[in-house]
């Protein structure tokens, strides 16, 4: 982050803008609409500058600028187009240690203004640091269409109750859960079509029941949520809301930054990575875990990568979860069979190729694979192999060694869906090799069977198209 985001209030404060320009008048335009009692130095103001200036009350002053005009405020602007003005106003507020921002000089700035989009009381800022104001525009574009602007009669509209709800309802999870419903459910619909005589009687009545409903702690619940294997872009809808939702999070190693992002900022994170040979947390640990937080009334999110009952022992979390009666929901994912695949432009059937798709784990069980080649081999099947580029060779040798064509096409895809996403494309015979001298890493999967050699005809994710 290389900007403190802040919202500053500046409510009667001094505030300085100099100039009698269109950038000036914008500066102006947000210090009066904030409530600053504000200051406009510039010998003449522009068509722009005198609309602010006659909508608000703001002192007009001419004449030559000073440190007296500068002491005092909270908050000073150079937006003249004189830049000999512009560093003497960064000169005297920076001597006065206030906060200064010089139009179009981003080396006399101490803070940038973002892009808004007002809805007040609710304000959306948005700044990309400068670096691509497009991108800005575009986004302010998406949220002006669509956030209605009914939204900040909602915010003021909550903000009136906000001390009664208070009141009302100690507990700070049944709290939270008593403003999602709100915001969620009929209250809002009402205030969005106008009718905010019947939004204020069935608040009231929501309120009356919270307060006879007492204060023993909210029901807890656990969300096991299968995220994808690593493109944010692939979690649904539902996983989405879940994670907005959630108090406390349990990730582990394959949930990237992307994801973890999407969670709620105020949700607890607990990482219980596995790493192979090194359990951080045993299973049993974190199905323990998932129990206790839900007991205490918290809404527990279990992160999975890919899908939670492919390969993720989500059968085994949740078994714990019904034993204790603990409420739970199990929302599936793409699950890395799928998008790797896709992503990496490899069908897993086809009606030239394959029939159907098997898929198995290559994770060893007391020095063991366990696999059951005769069913791998199969004419027109492809095999997808989950946990298995520690034991590629193995593998390979393991199909060679029970009759597999060597020539059969294999493939390994590093990081699946994922930027950086590597494939390496071979045979039985070469696949080891080929792996080895790319240094594939995990997380990797392994398909093998001649759709592999579809790749190069449809593998969309490397074209740059989707960049
Ligand atoms: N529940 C998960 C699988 C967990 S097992 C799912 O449904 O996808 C972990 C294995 O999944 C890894 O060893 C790897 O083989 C595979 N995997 C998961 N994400 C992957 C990714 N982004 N790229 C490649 N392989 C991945």
């Amino acid at each position: 982050m290389d900007h403190l985001p802040i919202f500053l209030d500046v409510r009667g404060q001094r505030a300085l803008v100099v100039g009698g320009g269109t950038l000036a008048a914008r500066k102006a335009d947000l210090l009066a609409r904030a409530g600053a009692d504000l200051t406009v130095l510039a010998p003449d103001m522009n068509d722009d500058l005198a609309r602010v200036a006659a909508e608000f009350e703001i002192n007009h002053k001419q004449g030559d600028l000073s440190a007296d005009d500068v002491n005092g405020c909270v908050i000073v602007f150079g937006a003249s187009n004189d830049h000999a003005i512009n560093l003497k106003v960064h000169e005297l507020a920076t001597a006065a240690g206030i906060l200064v921002n010089i139009s179009d000089t981003t080396d006399l700035c101490d803070f940038i203004m973002p892009a808004i989009v007002d809805r007040s009381p609710l304000l959306i800022s948005i700044s990309s640091g400068g670096a691509t104001p497009l991108l800005t525009r575009m986004l302010k574009a998406r949220f002006e269409t669509t956030i209605p602007a009914a939204y900040g009669r909602l915010a003021e509209f909550a903000g009136s109750y906000r001390d009664r709800v208070k009141e009302a309802i100690t507990n700070m999870a049944r709290r939270r859960r008593f403003w999602e419903t709100m915001i969620a459910g009929p209250v809002a619909e009402h205030l969005f079509s106008g009718q905010e005589d019947e939004a204020t009687a069935l608040m009231d009545k929501l309120l009356k029941d919270a307060a006879v409903e007492g204060d023993e702690a909210a029901d807890g619940e656990v969300y096991l949520v299968g995220t994808g294997p690593g493109d944010p872009d692939l979690l649904t809808f539902r996983a989405l809301r879940l994670m907005q939702q959630a108090d406390v999070v349990l990730y582990d190693r394959l949930i990237g930054d992307g994801i973890l992002n999407l969670v709620r900022r105020d949700a607890d994170r607990i990482y219980v990575g596995k790493m192979k040979e090194d359990h951080s947390v045993p299973q049993e640990e974190i199905s323990e875990m998932l129990t206790r937080l839900a007991r205490e009334g918290k809404r527990v999110l279990r992160l999975k990568g890919g899908d939670p009952f492919v390969f993720g022992r989500g059968g085994e979390e949740i078994a714990t979860l019904a034993d204790n009666g603990i409420n739970f929901q199990v929302i599936p994912g793409v699950t890395a069979a799928n998008g790797c695949a896709t992503y990496a432009g490899i069908p897993l059937t086809h009606r030239d190729h394959a029939q159907g798709y098997i898929v198995v784990t290559g994770h060893e069980k007391d020095g063991e694979l366990g696999l059951d080649w005769k069913n791998l081999i199969q004419p027109r099947q492809t095999v997808v192999i989950y946990m298995g580029l520690t034991s590629l060779g193995t593998i390979t040798d393991g199909f060679l060694s029970h009759g597999a064509d060597p020539e059969t096409p294999a493939a390994v895809i590093e990081n699946g869906t994922r930027v950086g996403q590597r494939v390496i494309t071979g045979t039985l015979r070469s696949l080891l090799g080929k792996a080895t001298e790319a240094e594939i890493k995990s997380p990797a999967l392994i398909i093998i069977g001649s759709v592999v050699t579809l790749r190069d005809k449809l593998a969309w994710f490397e074209r740059g198209d989707n960049a």
